[in-house]
């Protein structure tokens, strides 16, 4: 579902991605960890076409993130068409992520009928049912601020599965909530997963990481220092780097 090779991302002279090689087949979960700056929000957003990579290649569902090809030659996406091929990617930001004058409703159903031209009245009645989903079914008309951090997150994980994605990027979800509000989103996100969700996590969720993903990557300055099992990356990594890193967030 997401193949990455060898790809370089620079803003400047400052190189953030240095050569970055990762699949996530369909259906699986790929956790990436690592130090503040390491690369891993840049990495995510150039999934989702919000960066342009300056070499290497990226393909979504085996589409070049920002280019068509056209027989041997490559064409830059317009805008028209990347907004396309968004569409099929839902992104999870850490917060402030609602509409702030919108109902949990108005926020789930507004992309589904501004966007895709889904009828309000049918759009609505799939928001109840993934307001039901990520256990939210009596807070439908509350707005966000009536609602606590980790009800907002849910909000905002039901609000991407509206457009019917096929990758959820997730962004260290859980990092801005209290420690009690985590456990309800890692929730919804282990149901997701065990749906065959395809999903990329940053996360330093060390036993979400452990126990749900398919694949652990852990990056450090630009590059992917180790990547494998989650149960051999997290437990007994073979990296120095990997090892001071989970023994600092643990
Ligand atoms: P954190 O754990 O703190 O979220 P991260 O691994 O997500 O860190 P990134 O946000 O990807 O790291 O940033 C990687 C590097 O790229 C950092 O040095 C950051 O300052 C730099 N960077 C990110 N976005 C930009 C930008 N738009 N312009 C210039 N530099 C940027
Ligand atoms: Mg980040």
């Amino acid at each position: 579902m997401v193949q990455a090779k060898g790809v370089i991302k620079n803003f400047g002279a400052l190189e953030v991605l240095k050569g970055i090689d990762l699949t996530v087949e369909r259906g699986q979960v790929c956790c990436l960890l690592g130090p503040s700056g390491s690369g891993k929000s840049t990495f995510l957003r150039c999934i989702n076409h919000l960066e342009r990579i300056d070499a290497g290649t990226l393909t979504v569902d085996g589409d070049l993130v920002g280019y068509r090809r056209h027989g041997q030659k490559l064409h830059e996406l317009r805008e028209s068409e990347i907004a396309l091929r968004r569409r099929d990617i839902g992104m999870v930001f850490q917060r402030f992520n609602l509409f702030p004058h919108m109902s949990a409703v108005q926020n789930i159903i507004e992309a589904p009928v501004n966007v895709a031209g889904i009828p309000r009245a049918r759009a609505a009645q799939e928001a109840l049912r993934l307001l039901e989903q990520v256990g939210l079914a009596d807070r439908a008309d509350h707005y966000p601020a009536q609602l606590s951090g980790g009800q907002q997150q849910r909000v905002a994980i039901a609000r991407a599965l509206a457009m019917k994605p096929k990758l959820m990027l997730f962004d260290e979800p859980t990092s801005a909530l209290d420690p009690e509000l985590v456990g309800d989103v890692l929730d919804v996100m282990r149901t997701l997963a065990a749906e065959g969700m395809t999903m990329v996590v940053v996360t330093h969720e060390i036993g979400f990481a452990r126990e749900v993903a398919d694949t652990a990557v852990f990056m450090d300055e630009g590059v992917v220092v180790e990547a494998g099992d989650p149960r051999q990356v997290l437990v007994e990594p073979e990296q120095e780097r990997t090892r001071a890193f989970l023994s600092a967030v643990l």
